[in-house]
């Protein structure tokens, strides 16, 4: 043939602009501008302004340093959430919010002003403050708008906003009202570097070592009246400490009720030591009293009766004492000048030590507690650099850390002391989250909220607990255990910046009564509106006062300010109040507050005492919680571990669209792994998405939804079938989106793509696209469902790949909205043909079997391409109806250009593969007999071209 016609033009080839390559780093910078210049985040809420509200609160993350892989975690779980809800119709604000205050950014400002600092009064070094959490806000809010998180990023809350301190010091006139707030001595976690107090969250426990002393405490009294054998002996109690720094401030000796101990005659001294802990401390100070060199010493536990064999000489034993009985027995400091009595205590435990506890109520919690009971006074003679002060006597003027080897060398040279000066332990110890130095308990007076008390704070937020959907169930399990459990709160910091705690004092000449009076709060509140917290600092203390006001114990009228400041935790705690409970959009209670799975001892937790302090229930009513980043082995993902990618790399490598999608796809309630080879199969998974999303959208740049569309009823079987698949997966990705189980929305998504559409209905549908007459119904039928596809996928996955949809959705034919995220959620919904669906069902299975048999004849050399092939079929009698009723569409189906059922039933399918008869047609490549020179192309192609 001298000239065969162009045939190639009159196919139907795919055309797109959208590119296969998505270059993401390219893109999104690009997507975030248009974002921006369409105010899209403005229409998305005016689009909702009638709809059902879902109030989401955004945690305020810290305004200190560049963002980290956690950060990106978390904000891109709360955006995906936040766009699922406005996608269906909710209006969802997202105002996202930055913690200002606190200690960090003081040690930051600390640093950068160094001894400037010095010349600098309250209100100038909290200015600085200000402007360094201000720079911090600005970068973070750029890091964050990167990820292509939608919020409103022009008004976001600031914990140090006027209106924001003036609220928090409205909620501290709430808690007074409550009757909750009170002043107290009371040992607290301190830090001597920073020299602040320390809240429960910010102590870390690492190892430590620390000094271990024995100790004998003469008793001040005769025992003869407990036991006769002791008429006239110089009997000792036998402490154990680690700190011996908190001797000076020993108090008295605690010993358990329900314990035995025994008096045991050691050298010219009797010693009172638990029974069951004797041999444990006689192996420790006087090995030599034991017979037995080589016996193994028991713990504690299990040895319940002294085996007097282990002893040298039982008859050292000179009396068995019940713990209760020595109750009140005086005793004699070791170099101390007083007297202190012997008291019970449950805490008292046979873990450590000799069974006795030496007790300093300024310095431990337990002490403090049973020290409470007795009437022992809090005395805790260290000052807030953690020396001693004069109340400590000779020790004054030492660090007590370094104090710690003269203490135990004058127990030595006093003879008090009974073990080795040198021992040590190795054990887990309080330390500083900020600095890492360790921490003590130290007695000073702080503002604490009480727990328990008339209050019933503690009752209360368990109660208030049982009400909110915990999301996993476990969360509920967390908080709970750790509120049961809490002290009460310390809300006082000895710090500059933050929220000051509005109390006056009386100056008056031994007076110093407090004014803790909400109705002085909330004047300080009017201040701090327009002036900001500052006011506090700037205004004399006589213009909080109601006019006339003075003092309730004395009628004093000069009074001095509190210069102590809020517990950070309290500033955030309050955001319900200052935030959701403001602006238009929100509202109380939240209806979801999303954080890392720390937050139940954190933001959670503050917020829950919060509101139930003040409003009388959770601000929340549901609380959701994703794990933590680690690498692939489980590691945790920071700077120090090798396999460590900065965020600013990961996002030039992969593009902020594939860390959302890893976000997305990983099961965020555990632990989230982070690694190359994750990365890489995401992005294998994104690429397949996006093909897909670019066939269907190469096939549609001649169609017309409003004009073209065939409708449901008219399509063909096989788009018929894709469309119900299509809608099925649509109603599944919802469910998971509002469940939260957004590893299932990519995860469908993906097997959709690459099972239902590229191996099956795209694999068959091609030819039909290309060769089908260009505005024929078969064509149209396909290019309906195509659009379907494109258009559902693309508002589908719009939470999760936003950048990619709306690249995507820019390019879908037809009238539109100006973004993908104006347009809505496709409605998911049944099949539209269960007959059709099963019956197709059965004819994929027999493709399946045709494909198989088609390869093997490719490796064979029977034939090249699938349409080189003429295929016979011996089915079973089962398939051999459905395969009957549809002959005429089977070589559509299995691409071969011709399918013949052979007469036979067979046990199993059988399927032969041999070359097609007749000649080829030029333009489809369909063999079909009797092609000749009048009549060069196929049956269909005529058609088509007819
Ligand atoms: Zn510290
Ligand atoms: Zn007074
Ligand atoms: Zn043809």
């Amino acid at each position: 043939m001298a000239d065969t016609p162009d045939y190639k033009s009159t196919l139907n080839l795919p055309q797109t602009a959208f590119p296969m390559k998505a270059g993401l780093a390219q893109l999104e910078p690009k997507l975030l501008a248009q974002w921006e210049a369409q105010e899209l985040y403005a229409k998305i809420l005016a689009a909702n302004a009638g709809g059902p509200r879902f109030v989401f609160h955004d945690g305020p993350p810290y305004a200190n340093g560049h963002l980290h892989i956690g950060h990106f975690l978390n904000k891109i779980l709360k955006d995906i959430v936040v766009k699922f809800h406005n996608q269906q119709g909710m209006l969802c604000d997202f105002v996202p919010g930055w913690d200002c205050h606190g200690l960090p950014i003081e040690l930051g400002v600390d640093k950068e002003l160094g001894s400037k600092k010095r010349e600098m009064d309250k209100v100038q070094i909290r200015q600085a403050c200000r402007a360094y959490a201000e720079r911090f806000v600005d970068i973070q809010r750029e890091e964050f708008k990167r990820l292509g998180v939608l919020a409103r990023w022009d008004e976001p809350y600031l914990t140090m906003s006027h209106g924001y301190e003036a609220q928090t010091v409205r909620e501290l006139a709430q808690f007074v009202r409550a009757g909750v707030v009170y002043r107290g001595k009371k040992p607290v976690h301190w830090c001597m570097q920073d020299r602040t107090a320390l809240a429960e969250a910010e102590v870390e426990y690492e190892e430590h070592r620390s000094p271990t002393v024995y100790v004998a405490f003469p008793a001040a009294s005769d025992l003869g009246a407990l036991a006769p054998a002791l008429a006239g002996k110089p009997v000792s109690f036998v402490i154990w400490t680690t700190t011996p720094w908190t001797l000076p401030a020993n108090l008295a000796i605690a010993v358990n009720p329900g314990f035995t101990y025994v008096a045991y005659q050691l050298g010219e001294r009797v010693l009172v030591i638990a029974k069951d802990l004797l041999l444990k401390v006689l192996g420790e100070i006087a090995p030599d009293e034991l017979a037995v060199r080589d016996v193994k010493l028991p713990a504690g536990e299990g040895e319940t009766a002294l085996s007097a064999a282990a002893l040298e000489d039982p008859a050292r034993i000179l009396a068995y004492l019940d713990g209760k009985s020595l109750e009140g027995l005086k005793y004699r400091h070791v170099f101390a000048d007083r007297e202190s009595p012997v008291i019970l205590g449950d805490h008292v435990t046979l873990e450590a030590g000799s069974g006795l506890v030496h007790t300093a109520p300024g310095h431990g919690m337990d002490d403090y507690l049973v020290g409470l009971s007795y009437g022992l006074p809090v005395f805790a003679p260290v000052d807030a650099a953690g020396r001693f002060t004069e109340e400590a006597g000779e020790w004054a003027g030492q660090k007590i850390f370094d104090a710690n080897p003269a203490i135990v060398a004058k127990l030595q040279a006093l003879g008090a002391l009974l073990s080795d000066p040198a021992s040590s332990i190795t054990h887990s110890y309080p330390h500083c989250w900020r600095c890492h130095k360790p921490v003590i308990f130290r007695a000073t007076d702080q503002w604490f909220v009480g727990m328990d008390g008339e209050g019933q704070l503690r009752a209360r937020c368990l109660e208030e607990i049982e009400k909110v959907e915990w999301i996993p169930r476990w969360g509920r399990d967390r908080i709970h255990g750790m509120l049961a459990g809490r002290p009460d709160w310390c809300i006082s910091r000895q710090r500059t910046w933050g929220v000051p705690i509005p109390v006056l004092y009386c100056e008056a000449e031994g007076c110093n009564v407090e004014v803790l009076d909400p109705a002085v709060m909330d004047r300080v509140a009017g201040f701090m509106d327009t002036e900001g917290a500052d006011a506090w600092y700037a205004h004399p203390a006589s213009d909080f006062l109601a006019p006339g006001q003075a003092c309730a114990a004395c009628g004093g009228t000069r009074f001095r300010k509190e210069q102590d400041i809020l517990d950070v935790w309290f500033d955030s705690g309050v955001s319900f109040a200052a935030v959701a409970a403001q602006r238009p959009n929100l509202g109380l209670p939240v209806d979801l507050y999303l954080e890392g799975s720390d937050q139940h001892r954190g933001w959670f937790h503050s917020s829950l005492m919060c509101s139930v302090a003040t409003r009388g229930q959770a601000p929340y009513k549901s609380v959701l919680t994703h794990g933590f980043v680690v690498d692939d082995q489980g590691k945790k993902y920071s700077k120090s571990n090798p396999k460590y990618v900065p965020p600013e790399k990961l996002l030039a490598q992969h593009g902020a669209e594939i860390i959302r999608l890893w976000v997305a796809a990983s099961d965020f309630r555990g632990d989230l792994h982070i690694s190359d080879q994750g990365l890489q199969t995401l992005a294998d998974g994104y690429r397949k998405i996006r093909n897909t999303l670019r066939y269907a959208l190469s096939n549609l740049f001649d169609f017309d939804p409003a004009n073209d569309a065939v409708p449901d009823a008219e399509l063909l079987p096989l788009d018929r079938w894709t469309l119900g698949q299509l809608r099925a997966l649509t109603a599944d990705v919802r469910q998971a989106y509002a469940a939260y189980e957004l590893h299932q929305v990519f995860h469908r998504v993906l097997d959709f793509c690459a099972g239902t559409l590229s191996a099956t209905a795209f694999d068959i549908n091609k030819d039909r696209l290309y060769t089908a007459k260009k505005t024929g119904r078969a064509r149209r039928s396909a290019q309906t469902v195509l659009y379907a596809v494109a258009h559902d996928l693309v508002r589908l996955l719009a939470p999760v790949l936003s950048f990619t949809a709306e690249e995507a959705f820019g390019h879908l034919p037809g009238q539109k909205p100006e973004s993908v995220f104006l347009a809505g959620l496709p409605e998911g919904g049944a099949s539209l043909d269960p007959a059709l669906d099963a019956e197709l069902a059965q004819l994929f299975t027999v493709r399946s079997a045709v494909l198989g048999a088609l390869e093997a004849a490719r490796r064979d050399k029977v034939i090249g391409a699938s349409l080189e092939a003429r295929v016979s079929l011996t089915p079973t009698a089962a398939l051999r109806p459905v395969l009957a009723k549809w002959s005429a569409e089977l070589p559509g189906l299995f691409i071969v250009s011709q399918v013949q059922l052979t007469d036979a039933d067979a046990e199993v399918i059988q399927v032969s593969v041999e070359r097609a008869q007749g000649e080829k047609c030029p333009r489809c490549w369909t063999y079909e007999l009797g092609l000749s020179a009048a009549q060069p192309v196929c049956r269909k192609c005529r058609e088509a071209l007819g």
